[in-house]
């Protein structure tokens, strides 16, 4: 017998990271018409960067996972994994059965420093480096040459200070994460025992938070030094833009300047007032040359960096761009080229489309920080609704719309498998009193369902 048909108040959320699962969130609280959410990602796992971008060794901060499994478990929401937008759904076929659709898929890719020598062998994204470490299956693959001694980090942000930390961390250290098991043994054979963080501007103008900062100088095996010279070299120059956050890294920064090393095997330096101007090296990389940077004051008020005559080189064999990421386009969606992002003015794309995250804004603030940004987003799309001017699909049953979503990917991970992956991954991390080991491929996730796997 077919289901009936009707007319629920249907959104579709594309990607189940922080931003989408915010804005799932607040769809679902919303009390003046009952929302039907679906969530669509692509992977077999939810949680975006909280599983594949969050350092393995901040196991706090992916607590915030249970906040999203309680939205999940919602009865008003369903989760539409291992289901790709613009693959498996189209635009098309999403404004079809829903009323309104709303972007939650970050900024995957990372930017590139443009200078030479930069793909080189030993050359390496930032970006590529976190999944990999995280057991994303998109990087699984890739290869992280660490068998020299030095490796220099470039960009003076989080994943900057993420990087440097997985490099130095110890295996004791690494191994009672959920990092994924080809990362702890590669990270736990590394030979590198110095990592330089290159920052273009001064002290006060680096993006790190405090509490990250701060525990770069706790580490078990790893000292961290700063040059009080360098340091000094900031000074003078009175930031507008200096807020108690970039104080307060000053701050960390002069007390880690007059620290006596502690004798660690390893070393992390942090560097400032430098930008790369070249990597070197015949085949691969053998050395990075920077320029010192003065600042400058623009028109706009900000400092920026500005290169003088004088130039240094220095030796390493690995070189990691942490300079930011940014969004690709999507299928038929609208796209600022020029911000790098989905096209939006405050969460609002197009009649019926909306946008969360990072795609709307750009890769800044902390994971907390989508919950406000998914706040405004969903709130312009309920104003929407109650001007009727949301999308006109065919009223379509629950049952009906799921038949449609499998007929077009028969492998869809629903909240259900991926609760049976998730006990999978922690059962097979007790024995190691490990939160749990990644599975990091496609096949083995939906193994962990029983469905015998296939990418
Ligand atoms: P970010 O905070 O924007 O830092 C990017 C850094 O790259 C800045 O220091 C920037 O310097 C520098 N940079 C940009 N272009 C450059 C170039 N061409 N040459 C040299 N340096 C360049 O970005 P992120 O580190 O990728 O982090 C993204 C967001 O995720 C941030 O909001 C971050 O706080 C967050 N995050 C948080 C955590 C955590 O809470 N534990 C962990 C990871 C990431 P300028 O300032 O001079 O532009």
């Amino acid at each position: 017998m077919s289901s009936p048909v009707d007319a629920k108040l249907r959104v579709a959320i594309i990607g189940s990271g922080p931003a989408g699962s915010y804005a799932a969130g607040h769809l679902l609280r919303h009390t003046a018409t009952e929302l039907h959410v679906d969530l669509y990602e692509r992977l077999p796992t939810p949680w975006g960067l909280v599983r594949a971008g969050v350092a393995p060794d901040h196991p706090k901060i992916k607590s915030v996972t249970n906040l999203y499994e309680r939205t999940a478990e919602h009865p008003r929401l369903r989760l539409f994994a291992n289901v790709e937008f613009g693959r498996h759904v189209t635009l098309a076929d999403l404004r079809r059965h829903y009323h309104a659709i709303v972007y939650a898929v970050g900024t995957p890719v990372d930017r590139a420093m443009g200078i030479p020598g930069e793909d080189l062998p030993g050359s390496y994204a930032a970006t590529d480096f976190v999944g990999w470490y995280n057991g994303h299956p998109d990087f699984r693959n890739h290869q992280f040459d660490l068998s020299g001694e030095r490796a220099v980090v470039i960009g003076a942000g989080n994943v900057a200070l993420d990087v440097a930390r997985m490099l130095v961390l110890t295996r004791a250290e690494l191994a009672v994460t959920d990092i994924a098991d080809h990362a702890l043994e590669v990270l736990s054979n590394s030979g590198v025992r110095e990592v330089v963080v290159v920052a273009r501007r001064g002290p006060a103008q680096a993006a790190f938070t405090n509490p990250e900062l701060r525990e770069l100088g706790e580490l078990s095996d790893a000292d961290v030094t700063v040059d009080p010279d360098e340091l000094r070299l900031g000074d003078g120059v009175a930031d507008p833009n200096a807020d108690p956050t970039a104080l307060r890294n000053v701050e960390i920064l002069r007390e880690y300047s007059t620290r006596p090393l502690a004798g660690h095997t390893r070393r992390v330096a942090l560097r400032f007032l430098l930008s790369p101007l070249a990597l070197g090296g015949s085949g691969r990389v053998e050395s990075v040359t920077l320029v010192r940077n003065a600042l400058g004051l623009t028109a706009d008020g900000s400092l920026r960096a500005r290169a003088t005559d004088e130039q240094l080189q220095i030796p390493a064999q690995a070189v990691f761009r942490a300079i930011g990421y940014r969004g690709t386009p999507l299928a038929d969606v609208p796209f600022d080229a020029e911000r790098e992002l989905i096209a939006n003015e405050n969460g609002r794309v197009r009649r019926g489309e909306y946008v969360v995250g990072w795609a709307k804004r750009g890769p800044s603030g902390v994971i907390g920080t989508n919950k406000k940004d998914a706040n405004e987003t969903v709130g312009a799309l309920l104003e929407d609704l109650a001007a009727g001017e949301l999308l006109d699909p065919d009223p379509i049953s629950d049952e009906a719309l799921e038949q449609f979503v499998r007929e077009r990917q028969p492998q869809l991970v629903d909240y259900g498998d991926w609760l049976a992956i998730d006990r999978r991954e922690r059962a097979l991390g007790e024995p190691a009193g490990r939160p749990r080991v990644k599975l990091t491929t496609v096949a083995e996730l939906l193994d962990a369902i029983g469905w015998g796997g296939d990418d």
